[in-house]
């Protein structure tokens, strides 16, 4: 599966974000959940086309895809000089395929600030500098390497070399790579470092529950920064997402009503964490189950068959595909194939979002 690892400084809500995202739906019977330990969490996909999708087919079960949350605390100041437990903590976002930086945008003289007012543009090159120390060192570690290459006469090491030291350049000044990488090699030497500051990033700006409606200056900064660094941003109120989720269903939707909010903004977090990623949703709509599948955007059919069993890719034959719009349109699977609307797809079929997919295989 995917993963996000939510970041920050100490006291900005990530915990009772943490907490809320993965309480949410917890005891819905038709959603099984579970919580892998304290820090992990593996949370729903909320996709409004799962309940059309089972108004037509009326499955005995229908099962939303997921996405893992994981809650590293403890970056703090100084941390990728290995200060109290910094180094480990760098080493679980090494670890994840995108970061959620929750930033403090509320004012509480009851929550402690470290280092004492709130200011989200300081708060975020504090993390952003931890994390490029860190990365200085992955790459002071193998320009030594590749140098020593170098000297013995690998012209390709040469190359290597001087990419890195374009790359350091700009971690120095807290700089995102994106674009860094110029040609292929230097993708792919990029790839290979690893490097924290080229996640994905979206900020979470934590602000009070008054501020949800209009926009706070604190917001407008986290919007500029994430805005010049190519990053997503959301605005949600933690302290408001752990009361909606408590909530379920119909005290739920009232609740939302009452304070003038389309959907929890949790939901807006899972999403576009889904869409940082480079996410889509295909479905399988059968009367055992109706199911969503995650794939990477741009995936070809055998391998999207591949995320539901190995054995569906190696013996891919084609699918059977109808487009979302159309299955909800026609009805169903019957009407659309009356009206030729259910495709047959080869190998070479890229999976469109909402698919709605029935694979052909041999056994
Ligand atoms: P963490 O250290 O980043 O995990 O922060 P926590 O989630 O533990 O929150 C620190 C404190 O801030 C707790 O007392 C929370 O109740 C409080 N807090 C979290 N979110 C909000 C919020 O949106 N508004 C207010 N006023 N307090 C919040």
């Amino acid at each position: 599966g995917f993963n996000c690892g939510i970041v920050g400084l100490p006291n900005v809500g990530k915990s009772t974000i943490f907490n809320a995202l993965t309480s949410a739906g917890a005891e819905s019977a038709n959603y099984p959940f579970c919580t892998i330990d304290p820090n992990v969490g593996i949370v729903q996909v909320p996709d409004p086309r799962m309940d059309q999708l089972s108004a037509i087919v009326k499955p005995q079960k229908i099962q939303p895809t997921t996405i893992e949350f994981v809650d590293i605390a403890g970056l703090v100041k100084g941390a990728s000089s290995g200060e109290g437990l910094g180094n480990q903590f760098l080493g679980h976002i090494r670890s994840v395929d995108a970061i959620v930086h929750v930033v403090r945008c509320f004012d509480d003289d009851n929550v402690v600030h470290v280092s004492g007012r709130v200011s989200p543009a300081d708060d975020i090159e504090v993390i952003n500098t931890e994390l490029a120390l860190a990365d200085l060192d992955t790459v002071d570690k193998k320009i030594l390497r590749a140098d020593k290459m170098a000297r013995s006469g690998d012209k390709k090491a040469k190359d290597e070399v001087a990419f890195y030291q374009r790359v350091k350049g700009l971690l120095e000044q807290v700089k995102k790579l994106h674009g860094v990488a110029e040609n292929e090699d230097e993708r792919l030497w990029l790839r290979d470092l690893h490097l924290l500051t080229d996640k994905p990033v979206l900020y979470v700006a934590n602000v009070a529950e008054d501020d949800l409606g209009g926009e706070h200056p604190f917001v407008a900064q986290v919007r500029e920064i994430a805005g010049a660094e190519g990053a997503g941003a959301v605005v949600i109120c933690g302290k408001l997402e752990a009361e909606i989720s408590e909530l379920e269903g119909e005290e739920k939707q009232a609740f939302l009503h009452d304070m003038g909010l389309a959907e929890a903004g949790l939901d807006r977090l899972i999403r576009s964490g889904y869409e940082l990623l480079g996410l889509i949703t295909y479905f399988t709509a059968g009367v055992k189950e109706v199911r969503a599948w995650t794939i990477v955007n741009g995936t070809k059919a055998p391998q999207a068959a591949g995320v539901i069993h190995s054995d569906f890719e190696k013996g891919f034959i084609r699918a059977e595909v109808i487009a979302y719009a159309d299955y909800i349109s026609c009805n169903g699977e019957a009407g659309a194939k009356e009206k030729g609307l259910m495709r047959l797809e080869g190998k070479e079929y890229v999976v469109k979002d909402g698919d709605v997919m029935h694979f052909r295989f041999n056994v």
